[in-house]
């Protein structure tokens, strides 16, 4: 039997979050109450997400030769994610976000790629073999714009479906949109891409219908707590998101994606698929933290039997 696998290209940003009463002022100095260090970026989140869903997962990406470099290292052996096409540059540090945050939530975030931004086209040549075996690849945009277009379009013509998630959003050149089988935008995403200002259900199938005029295959737009609309050549769909008590959607996006891939890898039908990676997001939602957030498949599975 071939093996399953998930394959994403993307960014590791160590999350360094600072708690306190309240947010600092220009040139002001606040005491926190809290620290909490975790591993984030958007493919970092996406890759730990399958993989705690059950995928065969690989990771290729960069980090820097520092302390947050072997902190993820540590942590995709733990959760059993392939490193070998994870390059250690020794020439910038690992992408670093530092998160300030109030006593309401609010925050104030400044992040520096670092390393992120040297994954290069050589990287993607250098995986060659380890995306030729994959059964989906995902990609993001916090890498160099242009390593990513690169192996979005060797990926597709190596005949592997690409998923990408367009986050932060940038406009695409026109020639890509043919090389992305599944796209996967927010609310605001899809608006900065298509021009279409997506609020509702409308608009996300009319934003859907952008893509495919493009050359996009599947459009899935995620609508928060209104869930995601489909969009094929033979299907406009709403799928609903269960009802529940949001605590903190960050990194909500991260998780569907992650929970698609792996479903979508299991050889689930695009219909399931989108259903698990729904539920999968939602539940996420009730708890802190991205990673720390993320359930495990027997939890969503009682939780899709359980809700209507
Ligand atoms: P992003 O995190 O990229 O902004 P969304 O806000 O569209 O993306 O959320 C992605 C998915 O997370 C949604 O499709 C839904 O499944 C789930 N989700 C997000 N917010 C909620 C919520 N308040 N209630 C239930 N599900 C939610």
């Amino acid at each position: 039997m071939t093996a399953k696998i998930v394959t994403v290209v993307g960014s590791y940003n160590v999350g360094l979050f600072l708690k306190g009463e309240r947010l600092p002022s220009p040139g002001e100095t606040v005491i926190a109450a809290e620290f909490v260090e975790s591993g984030g970026g958007k493919g970092s989140n996406q890759a730990v997400a399958a993989a705690r869903f059950g995928a065969e997962t690989r990771f290729i990406g960069r980090i820097g030769e520092d302390s947050y470099g072997h902190y993820a290292l540590d942590m995709y052996r733990r959760l059993g994610i392939s490193t070998t096409s994870i390059q250690i540059d020794r020439t910038i540090h690992s992408g670093v976000s530092i998160i300030l945050i109030d006593k309401e939530g609010n925050n104030l975030i400044s992040v520096a790629p670092g390393a992120n931004l040297n994954l290069s086209p050589q990287d993607i040549d250098d995986a060659q073999s380890i995306l030729q075996a994959s059964t989906i690849v995902g990609f993001q945009l916090e890498n160099s714009h242009d390593t990513v277009f690169y192996a979005l379009r060797r990926v597709h013509e190596w005949g592997i479906p690409t998923f990408l998630d367009p986050a932060p959003a940038t406009p695409l050149p026109d020639d890509l949109y043919p090389c992305i089988d599944i796209i996967k935008p927010n609310e605001s995403e899809a608006s900065i891409l298509t021009g279409i200002d997506v609020t509702d259900v409308p608009s996300a199938t009319a934003a859907g219908e952008w893509f495919l005029q493009q050359g996009v295959t599947v459009a899935l737009i995620t609508l928060g707590r209104a869930g995601a609309v489909l969009v094929t050549a033979d299907v406009r769909q709403h799928f609903a998101a269960p009802l529940v008590e949001a605590l903190d959607t960050t990194g909500a996006g991260d998780i569907f994606s992650g929970a698609f891939l792996a479903a979508y890898a299991r050889g689930q039908a695009l219909s399931d698929a989108i259903h698990f990676a729904i539920y999968s997001a939602a539940l996420s939602t009730t708890r802190l933290g991205v990673i720390e957030s993320i359930p495990d498949t027997n939890e969503v599975e009682s939780f899709m039997k359980t809700t209507v």
